[in-house]
């Protein structure tokens, strides 16, 4: 497993600021004036490094994968969606509609 970023303090100009470093210490990233900047860029470098190269569990394509919770290659989910969508529409059909009331 790639060590994980954090957010660390660099002083620039004598200024304190916060940057992304790695799990050695090196600073990943351009400085920022609030940590939660920083904090924002540091979810982009952890979902990155979890990335990997992997088979789609449907197709069997290699595709790059965001973790365990991404097996699908973008194709078969959308077409899973798609078919999830046929499925919406084939209960719907089957469901009693409520008779209109005659004017009265
Ligand atoms: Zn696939």
């Amino acid at each position: 497993m790639k060590p994980p970023f954090r957010v660390v303090p660099v002083k620039v100009d004598g200024r304190t600021r916060h940057a992304v470093a790695d799990g050695e210490g090196r600073v990943v990233s351009a400085s920022y004036d609030h940590a939660a900047h920083a904090a924002q860029l540091l979810r982009g470098f952890e979902r990155r490094a979890r990335q990997a190269r992997r088979a789609c569990l449907c197709c069997g394509e290699g595709f790059k994968s965001e973790g365990a919770h991404h097996r699908l290659c973008d194709a078969c989910r959308r077409r899973g969606a798609a078919l999830h969508g046929v499925a919406v529409q084939a209960v719907s059909v089957g469901r009693a509609v409520p008779p209109r009331r005659a004017p009265t």
